[in-house]
C-alpha cells in the first residue's frame, strides 16, 4: 500500500497495490480529499479536548467504571451523549448506540492444596496459588485429582507440537508452563527458533486463556499455570490484584463446558517445592518441556480446590456510533475504532482513595477514539465506507465485550475492513517513531508508516514482543474471528527533547505505580501533544481505508490469514 499526492497538492490520491479492490471500489487514482480538508478535520483534534474527555471518564463519580455499576450508566450516558452531540448515526441497527452484553459476576473464596505421598502440602490463597472458577456456578469442588505436568499445555499442528502426545487428563488437573516453549534454534542454540512460535515473541500459545482453554477441551477437572514473570507479562501481584477481585464470564448455559471446573496459578516458589517434594526436577522437566518429544509426566501428587462463588447476572452493554458512508455501495463496509470504557471500579476494602480511575487505562484510548469521531464528523464530504466506533465492556475481564460483539455482530465480519484498537494512549509528549504492536502481521502497517512519514515520523516493531500484548486487547477478538487488526497501546520511541530512555523510563514508572490502580488518574505532568499526534495518526490510517481501494490483509504466516481468507471466499 502506498499513497501518493497530486502535482498540485490539492488532492490524495490513494493506490492499493497489496490486495484485490472489492466490487463497487473506486479506480486507483480516484480523487477523494483535499489536503487542506483532512487537514482541516485532524485540527479537531486537540488536546484541551482529549483531555476533557479523559477528566470525564476518570472522574469520581464514574466509579472506576466497572461493568454492572452506577460508573457504567454514567459512562455508557457521556459516551452516548457524545455521538449524539457528534451527529453519528446508531451503531446497532436496533436503533440504538448499545448492544446489550448478558454477564455473570462472580466473587470467589477458594481453598487450594497438594498432597504428595499422603503429605499434605498447603497452600495459601491468594499468596501461593489464585483459583477461580469460571463455569458460572456457585460451588466447584475437585477432590484429590491426581496431577499430571503437561509442559506448556500446547497443541500446535502447524509446528508438529502437542504436548498431550495422546495422554487421557479427563478428572485430571494438569500442571503447565507460561508462555510459548522456548526452542532453541539449531543453528545458534543462545537464540530462539523463528520458525517454532514465532521465537521470542509470544503467540496466542503462550497466553494463559489458550492454556485453560486447552485444559477444558480436553476435559481436565483443574489447570493450573505456574507462575513466572517473564513468560507470563507480568508479576504474580498483578495476578492477585486482578483474579481477586469480582471476575465475570459471558452468561450462558454453555459456559460449563467451556471451562474446567478450576482455573489457577501458583507461584514458581511454591511449583518448585511441589516438584522436590514428588523427587522430580523442575528444571529439567521444564527444559524437556521445550522439546518435541515431551511427554506428560504424572507427578505422583494430587490436587484439591473447593471454590464458592457469589454470583450476580448483569447487563453491560458495548457502546458504538457510525458515521454512515456516502458511497451507496461502499457504505455497507466498515472500519472500525475500538477502546474499552471499562475499568476496575472501586475497592472499598483500600484505605483512603478507593476509585481505580483508569484515566490512562483506558480513558485516553476513549478520548482518542472520540477526538477521532470529531475529526471524523468534520470532514468535509464525510468518508466512502462506514467508520465504526465502538467501546466495549468489560475488556478488563478477558475482553468479554469484544468477544461478545465479534461472536454476534452488528455489522458483517467480512465487511469489517479494519479494526484499530487503541489502550492506553501516550500522555508523556511529542515522539519521533510510534510501535505497532504485532508490527508486520496486516497491510495496515504499510499505511501506517505512510501516514506516520507524513509526520516525519516512523513505526518501530514491538520491543516486547515476548510480552504478547497484541494478544490482549479487544482488537484480538476480532482478529480471531479474521478481521485485520492494528493494536496502537505503546507510548512510542524517542521522545523530542527528552533524553533517549524517557519513555521507557515513564513507561515503567506507569507499569510499576498506576496500572491498574487506584493512582491511574488525572496527572499534572501529562503533555497531550504526543497524544494528538498520535490521534491525527491513527485517523488517517483509518481514513486511508474508510476511502482506499484496498482490502487490508493478513500478511503471510499470520495466525488469522486462513480464516479471513475463508470469510471472504463465503462473502
Ligand atoms: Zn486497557
Amino acid at each position: 500500500m502506498r499513497t501518493a499526492r497530486s502535482l498540485c497538492l490539492f488532492v490524495i490520491l490513494l493506490f492499493g497495490s497489496t490486495a484485490s479492490a472489492p466490487a463497487g471500489a473506486p479506480p486507483p487514482g480516484t480523487p477523494v480529499q483535499s489536503l487542506a480538508q483532512v487537514a482541516d478535520a485532524a485540527r479537531a483534534i486537540t488536546p484541551s479536548m482529549m483531555l476533557g474527555h479523559v477528566r470525564a471518564l476518570a472522574a469520581d463519580d464514574k466509579q472506576g467504571r466497572a461493568p454492572g455499576t452506577a460508573g457504567e450508566e454514567r459512562t455508557v450516558a457521556y459516551l452516548v451523549g457524545e455521538f449524539k452531540r457528534l451527529g453519528l448515526a446508531p451503531g446497532n441497527p436496533d436503533g440504538t448506540f448499545v448492544q446489550h452484553v448478558p454477564l455473570i459476576g462472580f466473587t470467589g473464596q477458594a481453598t487450594a492444596a497438594f498432597e504428595i505421598k499422603g503429605a499434605p502440602m498447603p497452600l495459601a490463597v491468594p499468596d501461593d496459588a489464585v483459583v477461580v472458577s469460571r463455569q458460572g456456578l456457585p460451588d466447584a469442588s475437585v477432590a484429590k485429582s491426581p496431577m499430571v505436568f503437561a509442559g506448556y499445555g500446547v497443541v500446535a499442528p502447524e509446528f508438529d507440537w502437542d504436548d498431550f502426545k495422546g495422554v487421557d487428563v479427563r478428572g485430571k488437573t494438569i500442571v503447565m508452563l507460561a508462555g510459548d516453549p522456548p526452542v532453541p534454534d539449531p543453528a545458534n542454540p543462545a537464540a530462539l527458533d523463528q520458525q517454532v512460535f514465532k521465537g521470542a515473541a509470544l503467540t496466542y500459545y503462550g497466553r494463559w486463556t489458550y492454556k485453560y482453554e486447552m485444559a477444558a477441551k480436553k476435559g481436565a477437572a483443574a489447570a493450573i499455570i505456574i507462575h513466572e514473570t517473564g513468560p507470563a507479562g507480568y508479576a504474580f501481584d498483578v495476578v492477585k490484584a486482578s483474579w481477586g477481585r469480582e471476575n465475570f464470564g459471558v452468561a450462558g448455559p454453555d459456559e460449563a463446558s467451556r471451562h474446567a471446573a478450576v482455573d489457577a496459578w501458583v507461584t514458581l516458589d511454591r511449583a518448585k517445592a511441589l516438584f522436590s517434594a514428588c523427587g522430580l526436577d523442575f528444571d529439567a522437566l521444564k527444559a524437556r518441556a521445550a522439546t518435541r518429544g515431551f511427554k506428560p509426566v504424572p507427578l505422583g501428587a494430587t490436587a484439591s480446590f473447593t471454590v464458592k462463588n457469589a454470583i450476580r447476572s448483569l447487563s453491560s452493554r458495548n457502546v458504538i456510533g457510525r458515521l454512515e458512508g456516502r458511497d451507496p455501495v461502499l457504505k455497507h463496509e466498515y472500519v472500525m475504532y475500538s477502546a474499552h470504557w471499562d475499568g476496575f471500579g472501586t475497592n472499598r476494602a483500600l484505605q483512603g482513595d478507593q476509585v481505580l480511575n483508569g484515566a490512562l487505562d483506558n480513558g485516553s484510548g476513549v478520548a482518542t477514539m472520540l477526538a477521532m469521531a470529531e475529526a471524523f464528523t468534520r470532514l468535509e464530504g464525510g468518508t466512502k465506507r462506514s467508520v465504526l466506533f465502538f467501546s466495549p465492556t468489560a475488556e478488563e475481564s478477558t475482553m468479554l465485550g469484544a468477544k461478545y460483539y465479534a461472536e454476534h455482530p452488528l455489522w458483517p465480519l467480512e465487511k469489517t475492513l479494519a479494526d484499530i484498537n487503541m489502550d492506553i494512549m501516550n500522555f508523556w509528549g511529542r515522539t519521533k517513531a510510534i510501535v505497532s504492536i504485532g508490527y508486520g502481521m496486516t497491510t495496515l502497517d504499510d499505511l501506517l508508516v505512510a501516514e506516520a512519514a507524513k509526520q516525519g515520523r516512523i513505526v518501530l516493531p514491538d520491543p516486547e514482543a515476548e510480552k504478547g500484548y497484541f494478544y490482549r486487547s479487544d482488537h484480538f477478538e476480532l482478529a480471531k474471528q479474521g478481521v485485520p487488526a492494528l493494536h496502537f497501546l505503546h507510548p512510542g520511541a524517542d521522545y523530542r527533547d527528552r533524553p533517549p530512555d524517557y519513555g521507557q523510563r515513564m513507561r515503567d514508572r506507569y507499569t510499576a505505580e498506576d496500572y491498574h490502580k487506584v493512582t491511574d488518574d488525572v496527572k499534572t505532568d501529562w503533555d497531550l501533544s504526543g497524544a494528538v499526534e498520535d490521534a491525527q495518526l491513527l485517523f488517517g490510517v483509518g481514513l486511508a481505508v474508510s476511502q482506499g481501494s484496498a482490502y487490508p490483509e493478513w500478511k503471510p504466516g499470520t495466525e488469522f490469514r486462513a480464516i479471513r481468507a475463508a470469510r471472504l471466499k463465503a462473502k
